[in-house]
């Protein structure tokens, strides 16, 4: 595969490691793809020309996170104007804004959406569904 097809914003271009389609592509998502070069192959597909493959998916499996990141979650967090960078030196006292928050949350964490979504999915059939449980009932007195 080119670089240029890489390169190309056209909503079509498909990924050559799992096939997605990719609509862009940044500096570090080319830098990965030309890491990739020398452990992938060409093995082109009929709806992707450009496939390559790989002994395993774990040589790839970062780069199409990446892609999914830039595709997906990206986009959204430029929208929503957040923070591209983490201002560590703010950190402290951003945590400690929430104070009050969590400390609801650590007196009744039923109210917390989170905390149901978990509790939920520990419910469903996994083994550390006694863990839980034990948490909720010994955290709260
Ligand atoms: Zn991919």
């Amino acid at each position: 595969m080119e670089v240029s097809s890489v390169q190309a914003e056209e909503p079509t271009l498909l990924c050559p490691f799992c096939d997605e389609p990719v609509s862009s592509s940044s500096p570090a998502l080319l830098t990965m793809y030309h890491d990739l070069e020398s452990q992938t192959w060409s093995d082109p597909l009929p709806d992707n020309p450009h496939h390559h493959s790989a002994k395993s998916f774990t040589v790839f499996a970062l780069y199409c996170e990446r892609h999914r990141f830039e595709n997906q979650s990206l986009p959204v967090a430029i929208k929503n104007n957040w923070p591209m960078s983490i201002d560590f030196g703010k950190l402290f006292e951003c945590v400690t804004s929430y104070c009050d928050d969590l400390e609801a949350l650590i007196e009744e964490p039923e109210e917390s959406e989170f905390f149901n979504r978990a509790r939920r999915s520990f419910h469903s059939g996994s083994s550390k569904s006694t863990n839980i449980n034990n948490f909720t009932e010994e955290s709260t007195g």
